[in-house]
């Protein structure tokens, strides 16, 4: 089922292959998403200036080194990816790496409208919008009161137009926040080509005063849309997936499940991430990145630049949603990357 290939697989100290790279190509948001870049905490935040950011030429040059090394899925995030300027120029150029199977993308949906058929044409294959929910006034709650939720149902109605080959709605749920809607959005995309994801709130970066009792665990959620819309679990489709597939058993598509909380699946993380500065993270939670920029930007060969990402990944041991508990109880935690640092 895994179509693993030895001969050009690198593996980390706990034996995971590097497959995935989730690139931020900007850490700025057009939303304040609570469970991310909460508003309240504004004052803390610092964007880097343009010039910090990685250029598409130097984002397109460490990509063919990791694909080189054995990735074959990239994903383009932010903060909000849609807001970098001339995003599709960079898609069109990733897409020139041969060997990439998925190119794809996460965002808020806000400006998808205007440019969703510009990714499509320069070869993106894979869309995800983060949508917690069909209700105006919560959609704002849980945003900062920013966008409009119109427009990103648009924008998601224009994919489906585009016939991306996959289309994905990641929601996070929040236990007192938009849990009771849980089966409005499965009425909702039900038999739609988009396909749901609910996920577990997690302590992400170091905003957004987490919880457990706010997270409404996987199990609980399986049960209440089964009692509805009678699932049937589904195989992985290949190593490192993050959500559980379910069917619906009367035939109108599939819904998924990511647990990272309750079950967590460290042990067949594949991603490895690059912030919108050009630091490799090893993790979502981790607090220390790797500054690639730097040696890029110095001349290093792409032979030094392999064998530097070579050693990273090789030395990682990374899992942290295993060790949650035992993590946060220590007293001195290093302070995480920031989600929108580094993409979800
Ligand atoms: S917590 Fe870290 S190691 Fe575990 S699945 Fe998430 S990114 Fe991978």
């Amino acid at each position: 089922m895994y179509n693993d290939d030895p001969h050009n697989t690198l593996y980390d100290a706990l034996h995971r292959p590097l497959r995935d790279l989730r690139i931020s190509v900007i850490d700025r948001c057009n939303f304040r998403c609570t469970y991310c870049m909460p508003e309240t905490e504004n004052n803390h935040y610092s964007f880097l200036k343009s010039q910090e950011w990685l250029s598409f030429a130097e984002i397109v040059r460490l990509t063919g080194l990791f694909v080189s090394l054995g990735v074959t899925k990239i994903r383009l995030t932010g903060g909000e990816p849609l807001l970098r300027p001339n995003l599709f120029e960079l898609i069109s150029s990733l897409r020139a790496i041969g060997s990439i199977k998925d190119l794809a993308l996460t965002t808020n949906g806000s400006l998808l409208v205007q440019h969703a058929r510009a990714l499509r044409e320069a070869g993106l294959n894979r869309v995800t919008v983060s949508l917690d929910t069909l209700d105006a006034r919560t959609f704002h709650q849980m945003n900062g009161r920013k966008g409009s939720l119109q427009r990103v149902l648009e924008g998601i109605a224009c994919c489906e137009e585009l016939h991306f080959d996959s289309l994905k709605i990641n929601v996070v749920l929040q236990r007192g926040v938009n849990d009771r809607q849980i089966l409005d959005l499965v009425q909702y995309f039900k038999g739609r080509q988009a396909i749901l994801r609910f996920i577990e709130y997690m302590d992400v970066g170091n905003c957004n005063h987490w919880d457990m009792r706010y997270v409404v665990k996987t199990r609980e959620v399986i049960d209440l849309i089964h009692a509805h819309f009678p699932l049937r679990p589904l195989e992985a489709k290949a190593l490192g997936e993050v959500a559980m597939r379910y069917a619906f058993e009367d035939g109108s598509g599939e819904i998924g499940f990511i647990a990272s909380v309750t079950q967590p699946f460290c042990g067949t993380c594949t991603r490895a991430r690059i912030s919108t500065e050009g630091k490799l993270y090893t993790c979502l939670f981790a607090s220390e990145g790797t500054d690639l920029r730097t040696p890029l930007r110095e001349g290093l060969s792409d032979l030094e630049l392999s064998r530097l990402i070579r050693r990273i990944w090789g030395q990682r041991t990374d899992r942290y949603s295993e060790q949650r508990s035992h993590l946060r109880s220590q007293p001195h935690l290093a302070p995480k990357v920031e989600m929108f640092q580094v993409g979800g």
